[in-house]
C-alpha cells in the first residue's frame, strides 16, 4: 500500500560511482607538472575504488558506528584495547594497501607526490583513518635515529599487508605507528611536558628507559608503537613506545577514555597514563623537540594534502547539487550569482590542491638543497593558508546544498562530516597562529651559506616573473617586506597568508589554465585579499572555472 502524497521531484541524483581521480583536473595537472609521464593507471583505478558505493558505505558506517574503549576484560583485567567497526578495519586496509603510510620511505624518487596525490584524493573518502595512516608516514623516517628498532621494525612500517592485532611485531604482517606530545598543561609548547623518563639499561634495541606520566591527546591508541616524548636529566627526549614488549607482555600504557570530538568520528582519540611504560631512546637525551620537527614537517604536509582534499570533495558535491537542482526556472549552477559561487570555491580549492603538491614535491627531493629550503618556507605556509581556507569553503560549499547540506540522515551528510573535520586540522600539528610564527623565523635565517630562504622563494617566484602585472606588484610588496626583516609577531599571519597566496598564483600559472590564473590574480591578489566566497570580479571565466571542476 501506499501512503504517497506527492512525488518527489528536483532531489540531485549523489555523487556515487565516479571516479575520484579521472574527474579532477587539478590534481591531475598538477601531477602532469611534478611528475609529467609518470603512468596514471594506479591512480585511476584508486580513483574509482575511492567513488564506489561500497567504500562510501563503509566511511559512513564507520563514522556512525564509532571506536569503543574497553579498558578491562569481564574478569576484571586491564585490556586497554579500542574495537572498531569492521568498515573502519575495510578503510584503513584500503589505504595501506595503498602505500598511503611508510611505503614511500622504501621506494625511490616520486613516491612521496605518488603518495600526496593518493592521500589527497582517499581523504575525499574518509579522513579519519588517515590519522594513523599519516603519523606511520611521518614517523618512519625519525626512527632511523634508533638503529637496531629501525632495523626490526621498517619492512612492517612499509609493508602494504595491514594487520589490526595487537601482538609483537615478529608475528604481525603489518604495523602502524602514532605520536604522543600533548599534555593537560601544553601542546603548543612542549617543553612543558612533564611525564618522565628513568633510564634502566642498554638491550638490543638499544637505551632502554621507564616512562611516567600521561598524554592528554593520544589519538590511533591502537597502533602498534608510538613516538613519544618525556623529560630526562638533559631535557626533552623522544622515545619508541611499543604497546606489545619483545617478550609478549602487554605494555604499562593505560587508556584512560577516549574523546568526545566534534568531528573525526571514526579515528579514536584517546587520553592515555603510563605506569612505569617501557620505552627506547631515539636520538640523544635533550634533542627531542628537533625529533617532534622533523616529525612535524611530514604530519603538517598531510594537513595540507588532507585539507586540499576535503575541499576538492565539498566543490564536487557543491557542483552535482547545484548542476541537478533546479530554482526559479534554471538549475542552480545556470544563476549568474551561483556561478560566482560555484567558480570561486573551484578557484580556492585548486590553488589548495596546487600548494600542497608542491609541498609533497619538496619532501619528494630530499636530497636538493633549494628543494630543502622550499620544504622550510612551504610547510608552515601551507599548513597555515590551506586549513585556514578550508573551514571557510566547507561552509560556503554546504550551503550551496541548501538545508540538505546540513542534514545528516544516518551519517549520508557526506558534506556535514567534512564541515566537522575541517577545523581539526588546522588545530592538531602546530595550530594557525603556531604556523604563522613558524614562518616567520624560517624567514628570518639567512644565514649567507646557502642556506637562504628569502632567496628561494624569490627564486620560485621568479619562473613567473612578467606573467601578470597583478602577481608581479603582489611579490614586489612582499619582498619589500621581507627586505626589513620579516616584521614582528603581529603581523605573522598577513606574511603567512601572502607568501601562500603569491606561491599559489604563482603554481597556476604553471600548470592551470590561464582562464584560472587569471580570476585567482584578480580576486585574491587585489583589494587587500580573499573575500567572502562569491565575490568574483565580473567578466571573469565562470563557465570555464565550473566547468573544469565538474566532478564527473
Ligand atoms: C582530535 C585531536 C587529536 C589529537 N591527537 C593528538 C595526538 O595523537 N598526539 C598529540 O601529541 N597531540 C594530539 N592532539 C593535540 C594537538 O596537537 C594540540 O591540541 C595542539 O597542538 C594545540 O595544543 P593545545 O591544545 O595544548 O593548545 P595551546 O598550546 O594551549 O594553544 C591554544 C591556542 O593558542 C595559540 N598559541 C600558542 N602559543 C602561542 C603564541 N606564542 N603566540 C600566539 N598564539 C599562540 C595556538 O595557536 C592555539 O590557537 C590532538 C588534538 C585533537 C583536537
Amino acid at each position: 500500500m501506499t501512503m504517497a502524497t506527492h512525488e518527489v521531484t528536483n532531489q540531485p541524483v549523489p555523487l556515487v560511482g565516479h571516479n575520484v581521480y579521472a574527474g579532477d583536473r587539478a590534481l591531475r595537472d598538477a601531477l602532469a607538472f611534478h611528475l609529467p609521464g609518470a603512468d596514471e593507471s594506479g591512480r585511476t583505478s584508486l580513483g574509482a575504488l575511492l567513488g564506489s558505493e561500497a567504500m562510501q558505505t563503509h566511511a559512513r558506517l564507520a563514522n556512525v558506528h564509532r571506536p569503543q574503549l574497553h579498558t578491562h576484560d569481564r574478569f576484571g583485567h586491564r585490556v586497554d584495547t579500542v574495537e572498531f567497526h569492521p568498515s573502519y578495519h575495510a578503510l584503513i586496509g584500503s589505504a595501506i594497501e595503498a602505500g598511503l603510510h611508510a611505503t614511500p620511505w622504501a621506494r625511490g624518487p616520486g613516491a612521496h607526490v605518488e603518495r600526496a596525490a593518493a592521500f589527497l584524493m582517499f581523504t575525499q573518502l574518509e579522513p579519519s583513518v588517515l590519522c594513523p595512516v599519516s603519523m606511520t608516514y611521518a614517523v618512519t623516517p625519525a626512527l632511523r635515529d634508533n638503529a637496531p628498532v629501525f632495523a626490526a621494525w621498517f619492512d612492517k612500517l612499509a609493508s602494504t599487508r595491514y594487520d589490526p592485532r595487537l601482538a609483537f611485531v615478529g608475528t604481525k604482517t603489518g604495523v602502524t605507528m602514532g605520536m604522543g606530545m600533548t599534555e593537560k598543561q601544553g601542546g603548543s609548547d612542549v617543553r612543558a611536558n612533564t611525564t618522565r623518563a628513568e633510564f634502566t639499561g642498554d638491550d638490543a634495541w638499544g637505551a632502554c628507559y621507564r616512562l611516567t606520566g600521561h598524554k592528554w591527546f593520544f589519538s590511533a591508541p591502537m597502533c602498534d608503537a608510538f613516538l613519544v616524548l618525556a623529560q630526562t636529566p638533559a631535557g626533552l627526549g623522544c622515545f619508541f613506545l611499543p604497546r606489545v614488549l619483545p617478550d609478549g607482555r602487554m605494555n604499562a600504557i593505560e587508556i584512560q577514555r577516549l574523546k568526545d570530538k566534534l568531528g573525526n568520528q571514526a579515528n579514536a582519540s584517546s587520553e592515555v597514563e603510563f605506569n612505569g611504560a617501557l620505552a627506547w631512546r631515539v636520538g640523544e637525551e635533550g634533542r627531542g623537540i628537533a625529533q617532534i620537527l622533523e616529525m612535524g614537517t611530514l604530519t603538517r604536509l598531510d594537513c595540507a594534502l588532507g585539507t586540499a582534499g576535503l575541499m576538492r570533495g565539498a566543490v564536487a558535491l557543491a557542483l552535482n547539487h547545484a548542476s541537478q537542482r533546479q530554482a526559479f526556472g534554471k538549475a542552480l549552477s545556470d544563476q549568474p550569482l551561483m556561478k560566482n559561487v560555484l567558480a570561486d570555491l573551484a578557484l580556492e580549492s585548486e590553488a589548495a590542491t596546487a600548494l600542497a603538491m608542491r609541498l609533497a614535491r619538496a619532501v619528494d627531493k630530499q636530497d636538493d638543497p633549494f628543494e630543502t629550503l622550499m620544504r622550510r618556507v612551504l610547510t608552515p605556509v601551507a599548513k597555515f593558508w590551506v586549513c585556514k581556507r578550508g573551514s571557510a569553503l566547507a561552509q560556503e560549499a554546504m550551503e550551496c546544498l541548501g538545508g540538505n547540506g546540513y542534514v545528516e540522515e544516518h551519517g549520508e551528510g557526506v558534506m556535514a562530516r567534512i564541515y566537522r573535520e575541517m577545523p581539526l586540522n588546522s588545530i592538531w600539528e602546530g595550530a594557525g597562529n603556531i604556523m604563522a610564527l613558524d614562518l616567520m623565523r624560517a624567514l628570518r635565517k639567512r644565514d649567507g651559506r646557502g642556506g637562504d630562504t628569502v632567496q628561494a622563494l624569490e627564486a620560485e617566484l621568479a619562473t613567473t616573473r612578467g606573467a601578470s602585472t597583478v602577481l608581479d606588484r603582489f611579490t614586489d610588496a612582499l619582498f619589500a617586506r621581507l627586505a626589513d626583516g620579516a616584521g614582528d609577531e603581529h603581523d605573522a599571519r598577513r606574511l603567512a597568508q601572502d607568501v601562500a597566496l603569491a606561491v599559489q598564483a604563482s603554481l597556476l600559472r604553471r600548470h592551470a589554465p590561464d582562464f584560472t590564473f587569471d580570476a585567482f590574480c584578480r580576486s585574491r591578489l587585489t583589494d587587500g585579499g580573499p573575500q567572502v566566497f562569491g565575490t568574483l570580479p565580473s567578466g571573469l571565466a565562470f563557465d570555464s572555472i565550473i566547468h573544469r571542476a565538474m566532478p564527473q
